[in-house]
């Protein structure tokens, strides 16, 4: 099966012949007809399976069809992933993915500046991906809020765990609306993670590569 047959908007379709993409990995062939249809996703993968591809496209998907600038401080979706490389690494995708479509996206994490991340958040952004500390920090200052959160991604949960970001993980989730799209990805689903999918996810689609 090819991309083609997965009803992406062509724009999409073009960036991915673009990048070299002619098939879809087993997690995009899996996931992404599950997420179009707007289903939770319970994704067990690790990074190299192309899972990105498979949460960013279904988004890209989803807002490049929304009328309308996101209003300033305000994403539409949010990717959660563990440390400033992950993040930095999804963000450069979504701009590959995303490069003819007009949805917008930012990274924020620590260790560097918070003024180039509040100006490009204050222009507002369509997807918003981000560590949890920096996350959480952005928003005490009220440069970002999460109640126009349509798609949320929790990714690589179980390093998220093991980094011991659980607290930090439950404050956002509680500021994020419960009507939403949530979509958990791990590498390895011992039981905390179980449970934290099930009090997060409903009735979700569960893909295993
Ligand atoms: P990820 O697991 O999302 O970090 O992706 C791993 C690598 O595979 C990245 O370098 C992607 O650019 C690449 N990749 C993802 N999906 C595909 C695909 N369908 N065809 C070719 N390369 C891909």
């Amino acid at each position: 099966s090819d991309f083609a047959s997965l009803n992406l908007v062509k724009p999409l379709l073009n960036a991915l012949t673009q990048a070299g993409y002619t098939t879809p990995t087993p997690i995009q062939a899996q996931a992404i007809p599950h997420l179009l249809a707007g289903r939770d996703l319970l994704g067990i993968a690790q990074t190299g399976t192309g899972k990105t591809a498979a949460f960013a496209l279904p988004i890209l998907n989803k807002l490049s069809q929304i009328k309308g600038r996101p209003a300033p401080n305000a994403p539409r979706a949010l990717i959660l992933t563990p440390t400033r490389e992950l993040a930095s690494q999804i963000g450069n995708s979504i701009a590959v993915y995303g490069k003819h479509v007009p949805t917008t996206h930012t990274v924020v994490f620590g260790g560097v500046g918070k003024q180039p991340q509040i100006r490009a958040l204050s222009r507002g952004v369509d997807i918003l991906v981000a560590t949890p500390g920096r996350l959480l920090d952005l928003m005490g200052e009220r440069h970002v809020r999460l109640d126009q959160i349509q798609v949320f991604v929790l990714d690589e949960a179980d390093r998220m765990l093991d980094m011991g970001f659980i607290h930090d993980i439950r404050r956002i989730i509680k500021v994020i609306p419960a009507k939403r799209h949530t979509l958990l990805f791990s590498a390895t689903m011992p039981k905390d993670i179980a449970e934290l999918a099930e009090g997060l996810l409903t009735n979700p689609a569960k893909v295993e590569v």
